[in-house]
């Protein structure tokens, strides 16, 4: 079986340090909104980018955007970005001090994942992670997972550890929606993000607020 493409496939063969210019910026968001590389392209109402710093110590990467991001273009708006802004609360993170991005930039109908999109778009993944330089890459479900490391497939094998990628802290989440489908998915998302909390506040990172994850019922 053929290894599964992932950001590595695309990656710059000299990735640059430091940060990147406004032009540099601007250029690549002009480039996925234009983009109409897969079949989503012409299926969106608008591009769902980016949100947050562009300069974090910490991006989480989801899958694709749902309706509610299509509607708005920013990710995690919706009731799965409610749970993400609790933990990211809980982890005591500034707003300077994370970003949020998507494998694919365009809602995909009946937030089916598909993996044709996720191939066309993984340049623009590739050239977010270079461009914001975190110092760790939370992935929110298997696909994400996937973009970075399908070796660490299946997710819950992986979930609340963590690991490397091209120098990088890893940490796979299950993702927030998944939390909202059974107790099971919502101890694990509780638990594996208490144990994102120990490690950030060990890497020198949030932890300003943190006070452990609360219960569902404050969700
Ligand atoms: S999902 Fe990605 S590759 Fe497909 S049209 Fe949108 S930006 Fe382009």
């Amino acid at each position: 079986m053929p290894a599964r493409p992932t950001v590595d496939s695309v990656w710059p063969v000299t990735p640059r340090s430091g940060p990147r210019s406004r032009a540099e910026w601007a250029q690549l968001n002009r480039e996925i909104e234009n983009c109409r590389a897969c079949p989503l392209g012409s299926l969106r109402t608008q591009v769902v980018i980016h949100r947050g710093s562009l300069r974090p110590r910490v991006l989480f990467v989801g899958e694709a955007p749902g309706a509610s991001e299509d509607k708005v273009g920013i990710p995690f708006v919706g009731a799965a970005g409610k749970r993400l802004d609790l933990l990211i609360q809980q982890l005591g993170l500034l707003e300077s001090e994370f970003a949020i991005v998507n494998v694919i930039k365009c809602h995909p109908p009946g937030n089916q994942f598909s993996e044709v999109a996720a191939e066309a778009c993984r340049p623009f993944l590739a050239r977010q992670v270079e461009f914001l330089q975190p110092i760790m890459v939370v992935t929110l479900g298997a696909p994400a997972l996937a973009a970075f490391r399908p070796d660490l497939l299946p997710i819950l094998g992986s979930a609340g550890r963590r690991f490397r990628w091209r120098g990088l802290a890893l940490f796979p989440l299950v993702h927030p929606a998944s939390a909202a489908r059974s107790n099971a998915f919502r101890r694990r998302w509780e638990q594996d993000g208490a144990a994102l909390s120990r490690l950030l506040s060990r890497l020198g990172a949030g932890g300003r607020t943190a006070t452990g994850p609360t219960s569902e019922a404050t969700v």
